[in-house]
């Protein structure tokens, strides 16, 4: 049970581009595969791989312009493919694939599944492979399966953190969702985007875990920090600056809804929303920020409300009387800009 890198792709791009620099930026989590990848590189073409140190979370995390800053001739964004295959002026998506089996987990699915006739199916890049055969065992023992087509910039029945436009369209065809995979961050976010039951498949363990109780818990703070926030008279409006986020629209759009209610409002960028980063920023009551979601939907250390993009909607919506409604009930928590940079 192996993650492994398309090394012969990246080969085939670097015999075709002929660089003398790459830059490589890789999740927390393949970074040996992907020094090892540098290592292979360089002893074959004798290419000069840097390895961008920066945090890379998910495919927002491009470093199209550093390439650009270091003089490199391609990138190479490792673990996150998408429908493109090129984005920018310089980046090529490198897939990693995780060769686990699901056979074990989909048996103990089966059972937990029972209640529910039409199933869904979802997962991450690393496991899109085994969607066809889980949808055949699951087909096999009587299910009805249904998988998300793709779009301009997902592949089919994929997820990311944010994004869920592949499942989304589905939803009312299906009793529950299966995702596939040991990633409680997609799955959760899936129960909260398509409000309905989900359940993740974990390979690994062969566990399968209802993710109800998790995705009530994350809506609930959601809610309460979008009431929290309404109180707050002066607000930060944060934009990301990773290449996928560029939401300078939306910010434009909250920073202007909350002056038109009264509140002063303070325009912020930066690259990683921490809570040492806002620490800073005292005078400060509640912030919005339109970079990655899941750093208000997930960020549990922040010590003011931190909104995104669907919590902001839904603060904006009551200020101006609207009911905000199931705001996190949406195909996109944010309009990744990546497939907008493809060439
Ligand atoms: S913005 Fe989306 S793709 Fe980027 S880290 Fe957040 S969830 Fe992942």
């Amino acid at each position: 049970m192996t993650v492994k890198i398309d090394e012969r792709k990246v080969f085939e791009i670097i015999e075709a581009k002929k660089p003398k620099v790459v830059l490589v930026n890789a999740p927390g989590g393949l970074l040996r595969q992907t020094k090892e990848l540098m290592e292979h590189v360089k002893e074959r073409y004798g290419v000069t791989a840097i390895m961008s140190g920066d945090s890379c979370f998910g495919i927002c995390d491009t470093v199209d312009d550093d390439a650009g800053k270091l003089q490199a001739d391609l990138a190479l964004h490792i673990g996150h493919n998408a429908s493109v295959e090129e984005v920018g002026d310089y980046t090529y998506l490198i897939d990693a694939v995780d060769d686990v089996e699901f056979g074990d987990v989909v048996e103990t699915a089966a059972e937990r599944l029972a209640p529910y006739r039409r199933i869904g199916l979802a997962t991450f890049s690393q496991h899109l492979h085994q969607l066809g055969p889980v949808k055949e065992r699951l087909e096999a023992k009587g299910f009805e399966v249904k998988v998300g087509r793709g779009n301009n910039l997902m592949l089919e029945g994929q997820v990311f953190g944010c994004d869920f436009s592949t499942p989304f369209p589905i939803r009312d065809e299906v009793d529950a969702f299966a995702f596939l995979g040991e990633s409680e961050f997609h799955a959760v976010g899936l129960a909260l985007a398509m409000g309905k039951p989900t359940f993740m498949l974990d390979p690994y363990m062969n566990e399968v875990t209802d993710m109800q109780a998790a995705a009530d818990e994350r809506r609930k703070r959601a809610i309460l920090a979008v009431y929290k926030a309404r109180d707050a008279r002066v607000f930060g409006v944060i934009t990301g600056l990773k290449e996928g986020q560029k939401m300078l629209g939306r910010s434009n759009w909250i920073a202007k809804r909350l002056e038109m209610s009264g509140r002063k409002v303070v325009r912020l960028a930066m690259r990683d929303v921490t809570a040492e980063r806002l620490a800073p920023h005292r005078e400060i009551e509640a912030f919005v920020q339109t970079a990655c979601p899941r750093i208000s939907v997930d960020g549990f250390t922040f010590d003011r409300p931190v909104l995104s993009i669907p919590q902001a909607d839904a603060l904006v919506a009551l200020i101006e009387g609207r009911e905000p409604g199931e705001f996190l009930e949406r195909a996109k928590w944010i309009e990744l800009t990546v497939g907008l940079i493809k060439r």
